[in-house]
């Protein structure tokens, strides 16, 4: 049997993403949902056919735990609700993913890994990336020093927002500005390609294009460098200011290796000093999801567990720091979770 997902909160990135990929899925399928907009129940209910009694709102959300066609729940709400809706689908007894970034803080972080581990159910983040050829390519690379090893590191990742989604410049809902949501995936592309975790971070904010409007709450960029104990160091930059190229890239004394486009989902390409990597592109939402189905089938260790959840958020919490204070702030206390090739 495959089975079944649960998808919360019918935003973009559910319409557009997860309920596609949960057609192309072998080992799970889209089995229900929970949403706070009748108009959208009966649209998905029809469309993918799904049973009455598998639709939820979030009031009778946590009568779920009595449903036996849902296994997993995947939290897909803005990173604000992450923390109450994982404690909560962990309280009904459901396998869980929860979309990145894991919360606004490390100690929301905590308390759903605390919930998670009393469940004794599986719980991973949404990062998809861990799936994708050219990233494992680049970790390959990295952590096996094919290269020799790396030196130097530079991640960009950015786009100039619109104010489609609201939320993304709410302090509250968001935890955050453009760091929290674009940026987690420059942490996370130098620290899965290097191989290891930083020692130590600085950072600077970008200038303020709107501070009595739409980056009010939160930052419009910032700029930061990842400092590892080898003496390597990484340079990042995101941004809802303007569009960045997606790029991460890496050197070693004597060749290089890089990904452009890198971190979205329309088509990664990457290249090294070697030459072009000819891998393909894959439907990376579908092999995340059904990794965590195999994973729950066979009884695995997910590769992209809540602890590293944590672990960026605590990473992102540094950075934060340094960028407030001007100063070098250490990661000597950010929990050690690496996805080893
Ligand atoms: P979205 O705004 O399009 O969707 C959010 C959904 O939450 C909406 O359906 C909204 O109705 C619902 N919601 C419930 N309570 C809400 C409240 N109090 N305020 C606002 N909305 C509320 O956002 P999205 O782009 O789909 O992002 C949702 C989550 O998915 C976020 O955690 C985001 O970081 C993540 N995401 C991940 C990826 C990825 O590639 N892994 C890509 C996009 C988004």
């Amino acid at each position: 049997r495959q089975l079944g997902v649960a998808l919360v909160g019918l935003g973009k990135y559910s319409t557009g993403q997860l309920a596609p990929a949960l057609q192309q899925t072998r080992l799970c399928k889209l089995a229900g949902i929970v949403t706070g907009t009748p108009a959208k129940a009966a649209r998905w209910q029809q469309q993918y056919r799904l049973p009455e009694q598998n639709i939820y709102d979030y009031k009778t959300f946590d009568r779920i735990a009595d449903n036996p066609a849902i296994d997993i729940i995947y939290i897909v709400l803005p990173v604000g609700l992450h923390a109450e809706y994982v404690e909560r689908a962990a309280r009904a007894g459901k396998h869980v993913i929860c979309e990145k970034p894991m919360a606004p803080t490390a100690a929301d972080c905590r308390r759903m890994l605390a919930a998670m581990q009393k469940s004794g159910k599986k719980f991973s983040i949404g990062y998809r990336l861990h799936f994708e050829p050219h990233h494992r390519e680049m970790m390959r690379l990295g952590q096996q020093k094919v290269l020799g090893p790396i030196k130097s590191l530079v991640a960009d990742n950015g786009f100039r927002f619109n104010n489609d989604t609201p939320w993304r410049v709410d302090k509250e809902l968001a935890g955050g500005g453009p760091l929290m949501d674009m940026g987690i995936y420059c942490v996370q592309g130098v620290v899965y390609t290097k191989g290891e975790l930083p020692v130590s971070v600085t950072a600077k904010l970008a200038p303020n294009p709107d501070p009595k409007g739409l980056f009010r709450e939160v930052e419009a960029g910032v700029s930061w460098q990842m400092q590892f104990g080898d003496g390597s160091v990484a340079d990042c930059r995101t941004s809802y200011a303007e569009n960045l190229s997606s790029r991460l890239r890496a050197e070693t004394t004597t060749d290089w290796m890089e990904l452009e486009p890198a971190f979205g989902y329309g088509g990664i390409a990457g290249r090294s000093s070697q030459g072009a990597m000819s891998l393909q592109n894959v439907p990376q939402q579908a092999r995340q999801l059904d990794d965590f189905a195999d994973c729950i089938l066979n009884d695995k260790p997910t590769r992209v567990p809540g602890e590293m959840g944590l672990r960026d958020v605590q990473l992102l919490q540094a950075i934060y720091r340094a960028a407030e204070t001007g100063r070098k702030v250490s990661t000597k206390d950010v929990v050690a979770v690496l996805d080893e090739v």
